[in-house]
């Protein structure tokens, strides 16, 4: 019945279900919206509290339960269900996010909400452990990675609870966990694109140098690219004379280990570094005219 390609894992511990709504806080004046919402047995919960509801669910038959649930029912005229996936789907505002997501879309659901001209107040999502881990991870733990660095960047993210596989129907192969995101607001003056480009090199292999990640050379061709990219804004005559008979990739080989040195980061490792220091790092980069995105 329960199709597992799309995630169908259905929560079955009422106690679980409303743990989850109860931490989102819900004001009567708040629209909530729910990703893959299911049979709905959080959705019920969530329209007890919520001014409104929106459902995004991408199985017309799961739809249709839904419907079924709540008609007739006095909290019907709140909910409203979009057909459709949640990562093609244009977003209304809303002020709460709360999900036992998918875990096929776990990482893009994340940067969906972060990416929202108006991100919600909080978030209460339930993930995979692992997943869930990685999000809080800090420097130096284990799995501290890429996903860490980024979302934090964006967000606040503390573990709230975790889940046993069996709490579900049917119960999925690994352990689940809720967190809490709360996204920053306002959002840090750091250019989105920027911040991921330079996280991608260095993450590559977070255990080794940072001056070895910019030894790549696919790594070194695009900022070469970006670097000329960025002579052709300045347009700055200057400029131009500087590198116009000289090879630019050296050029741009000299700037990224005169930013190694300076910030004494060449020498250490991604997964050690907090984002104090990639903050420099992408501050020096930029006043010597290398970018990212
Ligand atoms: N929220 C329900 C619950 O807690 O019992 C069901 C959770 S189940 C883990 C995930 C739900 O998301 C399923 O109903 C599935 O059909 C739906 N789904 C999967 N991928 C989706 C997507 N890309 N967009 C929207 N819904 C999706």
């Amino acid at each position: 019945k329960f199709n597992t390609d799309l995630g169908q894992h259905i929560l079955k511990n009422p106690l679980i279900a409303q743990g989850i709504v109860d931490k989102a806080n819900i004001k009567p004046s708040d629209i909530v919206l729910e990703v893959g919402p299911g049979t709905g047995n959080l959705t019920v919960r969530i329209l007890e509290q919520a001014r409104r509801v929106v459902a995004v669910e991408m199985d017309p038959r799961m739809g249709a339960e839904l419907t079924k649930r709540v008609h007739g029912t006095p909290v019907e005229k709140k909910l409203e269900i979009m057909l459709g996936d949640f990562m093609k789907t244009e977003l209304p505002y809303f002020d709460i996010c709360i999900s036992n997501t998918p875990y096929q879309i776990s990482s893009p659901l994340v940067f969906k909400l972060i990416n929202q001209p108006k991100p919600p107040r909080v978030s209460i999502l339930m993930f995979q452990r692992e997943f869930a881990l990685r999000l809080i991870a800090r420097p130096g733990d284990s799995l501290y990675c890429r996903l860490s660095a980024n979302v934090q960047m964006w967000a606040n993210v503390t573990h709230i609870m975790k889940v046993g596989k069996n709490n579900f129907r049917p119960p999925p192969q690994v352990e689940s966990s809720v967190v809490r995101i709360e996204i920053k607001n306002p959002r840090p003056k750091v250019d989105y694109n920027e911040w991921d480009g330079l996280l991608r090199i260095v993450f590559v292999r977070k255990n080794r140098t940072i001056a070895a990640g910019f030894k790549s050379s696919s790594v070194l061709e695009i900022l070469e690219k970006n670097y000329k990219t960025y002579l052709a804004t300045m347009d700055s005559d200057a400029m131009m004379d500087d590198v116009k008979d000289k090879n630019t990739l050296e050029i741009v080989k000299q700037k990224i280990e005169q930013v190694l040195t300076d910030t004494s980061l060449g020498e250490k490792r991604a997964g050690k570094c907090d984002q104090n220091d990639f903050l420099k790092l992408l501050y020096a980069f930029h006043q010597v005219g290398i970018h990212f995105a």
